[in-house]
């Protein structure tokens, strides 16, 4: 540090001298705070940590991960996450657990013939509560990341909106490594297996990303035949190598399911079979069975009435979703605990799965070591 001499004269020289004094002063004390700000930043959570913190207890959700925008080089034109958000870096995933209680309601209604009681799934078991709850969660965590990082922040619907597309939140849980595909295509976690749905923010802040769920995979579709059983319009195809759906989320991680047909799904959920309608008035199944028809041909949209397709296409959360038995016979995600020794089903899956009782069903808990 320059300090000005003595027994120089006052004049230009001491002006000089304190002007220098006072920058030096000026940069002593700049360091310091920036030190002090340092040792302050070391204590404080990273960005990825207030937002996870945010979407667990604002937000109300079960789980939370982080993709980064790598993963999703393979996926098909349109559909990838800077087709919906130019610039997106990240994209934030998140689960809500579905109860059991709501689910379980639709065994009434497949088993006990009680439709009465179907409509507690349609509403809170998959679609209405839950992707409320879901579109809630994305839009508070979008305005959270806006107002507190200057980010631009995207979030995204958890179901189908009227003449809109979306992202696959399934492809984006797992690449966000929350979750595993199960063989009847929905993601299944360690924690809840099938009885979850997700959703998510797409973000142009580039965050550290979360590792992909690998180690032991929790469905063993070679062996396990229970979704492709239950299916009541054989939707869900048997496994056949070569035949699967792959999909390619990059660094080695390789997913696969079932190449399920999505008309047929869709005629069991929407009601047109006559085991999910009330009167069994109409039937698509039984010719379809017979001549099977394109995927792409929807013919459940032409027995809607208007009123009923209003309901439909807004953000799915019409009461009355009709099937839905692959979730809720899948034996993942706390079997014992929530179907098998409760007395809620009197359908022995046990009977669809291959060398069964060689099968340690605690595996299908998450108990088993490395699940
Ligand atoms: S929801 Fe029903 S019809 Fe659709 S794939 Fe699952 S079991 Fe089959
Ligand atoms: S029912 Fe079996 S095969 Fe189907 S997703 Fe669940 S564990 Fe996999």
């Amino acid at each position: 540090m320059v300090f000005p001499q003595k027994g120089k004269k006052k004049g230009l020289y001491s002006a000089v001298g304190r002007a220098i004094l006072k920058v030096q002063l000026y940069t002593v004390r700049q360091n310091a705070c920036t030190a002090v700000y340092e040792v302050m930043k070391m204590g404080m959570p990273t960005i990825e940590k207030q937002i996870k913190d945010f979407v667990l207890t604002e937000c109300h959700q079960e789980k939370v991960g982080i993709a980064c925008i790598e993963r999703f080089n393979s996926s098909p034109k349109g559909m990838h996450p800077t087709d919906f958000l130019p610039g997106c870096q990240s994209v934030i995933m998140f689960c809500t657990r579905l109860p059991d209680g709501a689910v379980n309601a639709a065994l009434r209604t497949y088993e006990d013939r009680n439709f009465r009681v179907h409509g507690q799934y349609g509403m809170f078991g998959y679609v209405g509560a839950p992707n409320y709850n879901l579109l809630w969660a994305a839009y508070r965590l979008a305005r959270y990341i806006e107002k507190n990082t200057g980010a631009i922040a995207m979030p995204m619907t958890a179901g189908p909106t009227h003449g809109s597309g979306m992202l696959s939140m399934r492809h984006c849980a797992v690449a966000a490594g929350l979750g595993q595909f199960g063989w009847c295509s929905i993601v299944l976690t360690p924690e809840f297996g099938p009885r979850n749905r997700f959703g998510g923010v797409l973000t142009t802040l580039k965050l550290k990303p979360d590792p992909m769920m690998d180690g032991k995979r929790l469905c063993d579709y070679e062996k396990c035949h229970v979704c492709e059983k239950v299916c009541p319009t054989g939707a869900i195809p048997p496994y056949k190598p070569g035949q699967e759906r792959v999909v390619d989320f990059g660094e080695g991680h390789i997913e696969r399911y079932s190449a399920i047909n999505w008309t047929k799904c869709k005629i069991a959920c929407e009601g047109e079979y006559k085991d999910f309608n009330f009167n069994g008035d109409y039937d698509l199944m039984d010719p379809i069975m017979e001549n099977p028809i394109d995927e792409e041909f929807v013919p459940t949209q032409m027995f809607r009435t208007k009123a009923e397709n209003v309901y439909h296409n807004f953000i799915q959360h019409q009461t009355s979703w009709k099937c839905g038995n692959c979730l809720q016979y899948c034996p993942l995600g706390g079997w014992k605990e929530r179907f098998h020794d409760t007395g809620v089903s009197n359908v022995n899956v046990n009977q669809y799965i291959d060398h069964y009782p060689d099968v340690d069903m605690d595996v299908y808990n998450g108990e088993e070591e490395g699940l």
